[in-house]
């Protein structure tokens, strides 16, 4: 994290205080992201600062597709956020209202490398995740490409199945009502805080 001087987070904490209740903490979050310290060694948020070269298919103002420079099979592309979050569950309005359209159209023309194709997001140490940025991976299928993803699965029974049905369902957020509240000067914002960064140390 960046350090923040006292008057820029009091300059924050005003703003954060003049927004309607429900709309302060997605804001703080997506304030704070943009000063979180972009790790250099990321090579998706180099990708997206143009610090990388790349091999662009895809390009809006929240996402970006990349041909892998060592693709499993030709074809191989990587759809990655431009901000550095993790996974699904950071992202912002924007991001979720463009994912789904991109996903359909790079899944369309990537497929016709194949005869099959995996569409893989992972999240975490665990899942194969290397860099905390997200990402997901379009890979084509061809025969005998010696790709192996599988797993294999343990028996469960219908008490338990129902307990984390239980489990899954409470866990959803749900989602807030809309509100409608004075409109936030989103240019404003952008100015204020991209001055903020030019005085970090
Ligand atoms: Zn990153």
């Amino acid at each position: 994290m960046s350090k923040l001087t006292k008057e820029q987070l009091a300059e924050v904490q005003e703003y954060i205080q003049s927004l309607p209740e429900e709309e302060r903490e997605p804001k703080l979050k997506e304030i704070m992201t943009q000063f979180e310290e972009q790790t250099p060694q990321c090579p998706f948020c180099l990708m997206s600062e143009g610090k990388i070269q790349t091999t662009r298919v895809y390009e809006d103002e929240s996402f970006l597709a990349v041909l892998e420079i060592n693709p499993v099979n030709k074809g191989h592309t990587i759809l990655f956020t431009k901000r550095h979050i993790k996974s699904f569950g950071d992202f912002n309005d924007l991001e979720i209202e463009n994912i789904g359209k991109i996903m359909k159209k790079l899944s369309v023309s990537v497929s016709k490398f194949g005869e099959g194709i995996n569409i893989i997001d992972s999240e975490g140490k665990l899942s194969g995740q290397r860099f905390e940025h997200f990402t997901i991976n379009f890979i084509p299928r061809i025969k005998d490409d010696n790709v192996k993803i599988g797993w294999q699965g343990k028996p469960s029974n219908e008490e338990e199945l129902n307990k984390v049905r239980e489990l899954i369902i409470e866990g959803i957020p749900k989602d807030k009502p809309k509100v409608v509240s004075t409109p936030i000067d989103e240019e404003k914002l952008k100015r204020e805080f991209s001055k903020f960064k030019k005085n970090l140390p």
